[in-house]
């Protein structure tokens, strides 16, 4: 089998690049099959076992190395990674809970979360249940026999009520109740989720991690053994697999992320404070400002902020004119997401997507991208002049 045929040639090869290369990227690898080195090394492998390789759906150098960098990050010791953020919190539903099981849910949890619970209520016959974020330790009195899990979000990503996470994780342990928290706003620098008494932290790496605006990723991460075996036993049937490109990219951000968090905090910080001083503006909803609810446990909770925050208008304002606000923003583009270099400006209705708000006037919310803020505010200043 010395000399082979062209075609045979161009398919494979025994050439092995030397031993010893060593860079600083994570190398990308590509595969779906997998090749063993014989039978017995085929049959002996398990698809939950870190240390070989099965099939690329199951993790490869790329998405391993991924994995255990997060669970680092997080303060975690498990992380599975899943193709969107959401696609990461419909993992964590249906590995955890059955037909009969209740999960809770903030009032302002991630929109695409609250859809998801409301088709396990319709469909699956599981109960998704609503709660006051700022509710606290009083969550106890809706935790009944079959509550299986509790999401929280830290803080609500359009109206920003910072929830009191250890109160939360004090009461569901005493009652066996497992705690999810997406940590996206915080991106696991803000916010120590584990230590706060979290069981399960999940991350849309599309976000911060990235920060590109430019790929979909999701991240679980544990650190319980047996949790992280059932979240990977659903990663597993749903198969939950991620792009190798898309796994360099967000390895690409990691040592750049708090540099740009940071970056984007103080922004955010900046343009929030002159926003409050105009009179167009009637609440900032950014958890570093006193009125944001829950800001006393920001303050107690975290460390810093991001670049996301929300403003309420004066009610004297219709939501045409608010909308004709955003349309004459120009440094600031319109559209879902955040993150990324780039500012945002996006319209809720609140009446729509809660059950309890009390405010009148229209919500934008504002990513703060890495712009100068000074063109931003301008920005911000020409839009506002328009405004009435
Ligand atoms: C964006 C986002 C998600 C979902 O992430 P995708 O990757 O876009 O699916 C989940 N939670 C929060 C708070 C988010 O902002």
């Amino acid at each position: 089998m010395d000399k082979k045929h062209l075609q045979t040639l161009l398919t494979t090869t025994d050439y092995r690049p030397p031993d010893g290369f060593t860079a600083f990227p994570t190398a990308i690898h590509h595969a779906s099959t997998v090749i063993f080195k014989d039978v017995a090394a085929l049959r002996a492998r398990n698809w939950q076992d870190k240390n070989a390789y099965t099939y690329g759906l199951h993790g490869t150098p790329t998405t391993f190395t991924l994995e255990a960098r997060l669970a680092e990050i997080e303060g975690g010791t498990h992380c599975l990674l899943a193709p969107s953020g959401l696609a990461a919190i419909a993992m964590i539903d249906l590995a955890l809970l059955s037909t009969g099981d209740e999960v809770l849910l903030p009032d302002n949890v991630y929109n695409p979360n609250r859809e998801l619970g409301n088709w396990l209520s319709e469909s699956f016959g599981i109960t998704a249940r609503y709660y006051d974020p700022l509710i606290g330790e009083g969550i106890a009195e809706l935790i009944q026999s079959n509550t299986r899990l509790i999401w929280t979000e830290a803080p609500g990503s359009v109206s920003m009520e910072v929830p009191d996470i250890p109160a939360i994780c004090r009461v569901a342990k005493e009652k066996n109740v497992l705690v999810a928290l997406d940590n996206t706003w915080a991106a696991g620098l803000a916010f120590r989720a584990f230590d706060h008494g979290v069981d399960i932290v999940m991350q849309a790496l599309t976000k911060y991690h990235s920060g590109g605006s430019d790929v979909l990723m999701g991240a679980v991460i544990t650190r319980a053994k047996d949790l992280h075996q059932k979240i990977e036993r659903a990663h597993m049937r749903l198969g939950m697999g991620v792009s190798a490109d898309d796994t360099f990219l967000v390895l690409r951000g990691l040592p750049t992320m708090k540099l740009r968090f940071e970056a984007h905090d103080r922004s955010a910080r900046e343009i929030a404070t002159w926003l409050k001083s105009r009179s167009e503006i009637a609440h900032i909803l950014h958890p570093a400002f006193e009125d944001c609810p829950g800001h006393a446990t920001w303050k107690r909770d975290f460390t810093s902020a991001g670049g996301l925050f929300s403003v309420l208008f004066d009610p004297r304002f219709t939501e045409a004119q608010t909308d004709r606000f955003i349309d004459n923003l120009k440094l600031f583009k319109i559209g879902y997401s955040w993150g990324g270099a780039n500012s945002l400006a996006v319209p809720y209705c609140m009446a729509a997507m809660r059950k309890q708000w009390p405010h009148q006037g229209q919500l934008v919310r504002l990513n703060i991208g890495l712009e100068d803020t000074r063109d931003l505010i301008a920005d911000l200043e020409q839009a506002l002049a328009r405004l009435a």
